[in-house]
This record gives structure tokens, sequence and C-alpha cells, in this order.
């Protein structure tokens, strides 16, 4: 029998598939309505519920939090359920880190990141986990220190290159170029016993410190996974349904997506104060702190840090928070919107300026079903847990559903960090590409009234669209497993590390994420 050449299929079946994202229908009544409903006094009410409380994947304020979401959703009316799952989660149990060298007596660092005075949640802080990073090795190392700039394998290449020895010391690295689950893996991989991460006031302090201005203060400390994975480390690629087999705790820790050495995260003022006692040859220009930093060098000693982390690997609870408005035309294709809950910290901006956004948006979709909208397919709002540790409760839920979001899913819309400061961030897979910048045309710039968030975007120095190539964020399973078009998109590219949030850029996102579901794909 005669074959179809099987590429005029493909190509008309994508453009069937994709028409509707390219071609964009004139604005109508329920596009401008929802565009009209924002509210700042809305999102804001939900920013301040969800982050009340430190609220780390696995512990009671997570879960509070997650009944916020919950009942939000269920009082709109939409169908919407709990999925938990028992995974792998990281908590620090005991820390500790002292300096010395020849002729100097030991000194121990807090480990602590201060208060200011006056700070109106420094109760609450003293919730705020300990700072640590998860699923470092528990042991302890005492060795002289070698500095690795950013713990990049050209780094140690270069250190090679000079003759500094890292095998048995503690290696100490600053974050900025490379994952940190990266920076302690090249380090073990160049034989360290032990790494240190500081935040290098250079890369993170441009500006004025909390609490006078949005940076770094001396005491901040970068918390975080060094888990080089995703999804659950005890179901590596198939979902943490009950019952199901996984491997042991112990055979996952073994892996060479785990770290496999003690390793802790310190402030800038820690990581200067280790470095004013690192002596040898002074490090290159581009290995240098920013101005009053001491002169970096490149060790080995002779300052000794003696540094210890025991911490637990345990089976958690963790909740993905799944909310569904079924569609009119085409109620098995599904749009999903994704953003996760858990935080290392309160999450203000990471992630629960998104979370507040998708509250905001779920209640303007409220409102149109109430003038008896729907739309045309079936939009899917997820709320995830456990980002922080390894994008694993997205993860989880695409590997249970792997099937069904394969052959249903239209697009996967991601939001983590919603708001951290001004200017436009988007990245997406191409397909997505022209759709993001005819939603951003119609989406007002709330700080300019004559100008567009397209406007807005171009001008800023964000303006191409990056990719999803990496992990980064819940998108990663959708893509990455299972081939789904996505969007990842933030406001406040330049302020990601900034403390502060611009609450009144809060109606951006959800005005972006509408206008991405419903304007183009002709939900109305
Ligand atoms: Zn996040």
């Amino acid at each position: 029998t005669a074959r179809l050449h099987p590429l005029p299929l493909l190509v008309g079946a994508l453009f069937a598939t994709y028409y509707h994202l390219l071609v964009a229908p004139a604005p109508s009544y329920y596009q401008s309505l929802f565009l009209s409903l924002g509210s700042n006094d809305t999102a804001a009410a939900h920013l301040r519920a969800l982050t009340v409380r430190p609220h780390l994947a696995g512990t009671e304020a997570n879960a509070l939090a997650a009944d916020h979401v919950v009942s939000t959703l269920s009082s709109l009316s939409f169908p919407t359920r709990v999925t938990p799952y028992e995974v792998l989660l990281s908590y620090p149990v005991g820390r500790s880190l002292s300096l010395s060298a020849p002729g100097r007596d030991a000194t121990a660092f807090a480990l602590v990141q201060d208060t200011y005075p006056g700070d109106p949640y420094a109760a609450a802080s003293a919730e705020v986990v300990p700072t640590f990073l998860a699923y470092a090795a528990s042991g302890s190392a005492a060795a002289e220190v070698v500095y690795a700039n950013y713990g990049r394998r050209e780094d140690y290449a270069y250190l090679a290159s000079r003759g500094v020895n890292v095998t048995g010391k503690v290696a100490l690295a600053r974050y900025g170029k490379v994952y940190r689950g990266d920076i302690v893996k090249n380090a073990r991989d160049a034989g360290a016993a032990a790494a240190v991460i500081f935040t290098d006031p250079k890369d993170y302090t441009p500006g004025k410190a909390f609490p006078d201005g949005p940076w770094m203060p001396p005491t901040g400390v970068q918390v975080g996974s060094t888990f080089k994975g995703v999804g659950d480390p005890t179901t590596p690629m198939w979902a943490s349904s009950e019952g199901c087999e996984r491997v042991s705790v112990a055979k996952a820790m073994s892996t060479h997506d785990m770290p496999g050495i003690p390793a802790l995260p310190v402030s800038g003022r820690d990581g200067e104060e280790i470095l004013r006692l690192v002596g040898g040859d002074v490090a290159p220009e581009d290995w240098q702190g920013g101005d009053g930093a001491p002169v970096y060098r490149l060790g080995p000693g002779p300052a000794v840090l003696n540094l210890t982390y025991t911490g637990n690997e345990t089976i958690a609870t963790i909740q993905n928070v799944i909310s569904v408005i079924e569609g009119k035309e085409e109620p098995d294709r599904y749009v999903i919107l994704g953003n996760h809950r858990d935080a290392w910290t309160f999450g203000a901006a990471d992630p629960n300026s998104g979370t507040a956004a998708l509250l905001e948006l779920a209640q303007r979709l409220s409102k149109l079903q109430n003038k008896g909208w729907r739309p045309r397919r079936t939009i899917i709002l997820c709320n995830w847990d456990a980002e922080e540790y390894g994008l694993i409760g997205s993860t989880e839920w695409v590997e249970e559903n792997r099937a069904m979001l394969t052959s249903r899913t239209v697009a996967y819309l991601n939001v983590d960090v919603g708001v951290s400061g001004s200017g436009v961030d988007a990245s997406a897979t191409p397909q997505l590409d022209e759709l993001l910048k005819q939603a951003s045309k119609k989406v007002q710039n709330p700080d300019n009234g004559t100008e567009s968030l397209y406007d807005l975007w171009m001008a800023s120095d964000s303006s191409l669209i990056g990719r999803l190539g990496g992990g980064g964020s819940d998108y990663s399973a959708f893509v990455q497993h299972i081939g789904i078009p996505s969007v990842d998109m933030a406001i406040g590219s330049g302020l990601f590390y900034a403390f502060f949030i611009c609450l009144c850029s809060l109606s951006y996102i959800p005005e972006m994420f509408c206008c991405l579901h419903l304007t183009d794909c002709e939900f109305f």
C-alpha cells in the first residue's frame, strides 16, 4: 500500500494546532471585562495571607498556606482538590562553622541572618529554617581553605593551572554564575572535602542594602537545594503515588545528582572574613570582590575552616492544589497555569507574588463565569509544592498524569516569582513567542497609561524572549518530560534578588496570565 509522506501531515497538524494561537481574534466583551477587573487590593490581601509565616515544603505553615489556596478557589465554585505526594525532603539538624589560622584563636560563625531594629516580622522570622543547603551530605571537615571564585569547572581548571591543590581542602566559592548544586558538585569533583558558598556583595549588593534599599544585607544568606535532578529523589522518572516502589533514602542520597559532601552557605560578611585569612597568590582581577572587599587570594590556607553539618533527609508529605474550570467547546483540551507555593522563608517575591496573581486571576474568571462565560478549553490552575527542593510537586504530578497530559495539554504557563521589581522578563518554547508578544500588547502598563506592557518590555534590557532549556522552575517537567509548549514569565528581571517587592506592580501578572490563555486561545 502507498504510504503518506509524514511531513505534510505534520505541518497540517501543527497548523491546525497553532492557528488559533497565532491569529488573534478581536477583543470581546469578556476580554475587556477581564482586563478591567484588576484589583491590587485582593492580590495584596492574598499575598499577606500566604506570607504571614515562613512556609517551607513539608511544614505545618505550608499546609496552612495550602488551605488558603484551597479555600479561595473553592469559594469561587471551582472544583478544587489537594493532590498529596510522599517525597524525600531535607532539613538541617545541626550546623557549625569556625575559622582559624596558625597563631590565631578559632572563631565560630553565628550562621544567623540579623533582623534590623524595628523589624515588625522579627518574631515570625524566628520560625525561618536555619541557613543550610538541602541534601548536602552529613559530615564534618577541618581543612585549609581554597578560594574557587564562582565554583565553575573552569575555575577549578585555573586553580590546577596555578598549582593549587584542592584535594581534601574546604572549597570557598561565591554564588552567581552556576546552579549551587553544580558549585558543590564541582568542588567534590575537584577533590574538596567540603564546600562553603558565600554571597559576594559585589554581585548581590550593588546599591543600598535592606532595610535602606532592596539589596542583600551583610548577613543575608542564600539558602537552597543542591539536588541536581528533578522530582522526588526516591522515585526517579516515576510518580511518588501511594504505595509505589521507591529507592532507599541511602541510595537516593548517593547518586551523582546529590552533592555527596558537606556544604554550607554563608553571608557576604562571613565570606569576606574567611577571605581575609586566605593567603597564597593573589586571585585574578575577575575573581576579586567589590569596593571595600579584602584582596582575594587563592590559598590553600593558612585559613582553616572547621565545618560540621547534620541533615535530616526524610519522607514528608507535600500538597499540590489543583483547580479545574471546565471548557465548553473542547473540555478535553487543557491550558494549564502553574505557580509554586513553598518558600525557603516568607516567599513574598518567590513564589507568592505569583500565587497572589494566580488567585487574583481565578477571582476574575469567577466573576466572568457569574456573567455566563465559560472558557473554550478546560483551564487547570495548579499551585505546586516543594518546587524549591527540585521542582518536586510539579514533576510528580506530570509523572503521574503523563499520558493524559501529553495528549491533551495545549500549553503550560508558569509564573514563579511574579513580581520583584519593574520590567518584563519572559521565556518560552518558540511556538508561543508570537502569542506572548500579542498578549503583552493588550495589557496596559499600569505606570504609564499611554503604553502597553509590550512597549515597556521592548524598552528593557530583557526584551529578548528566553528559552526554557534548563531546570529553573516548574515548567521543566512539562517541557522536558512531555514536550508541552510552555511560557515562564515575571515582572522585574533586574531585581530578582531584591528583598522588596513592588506591590503596586502586582496587577501586571494576572493580566499577562489572562491574555495568554484567554485572548489568543479563543477562550471567549
Ligand atoms: Zn520559586
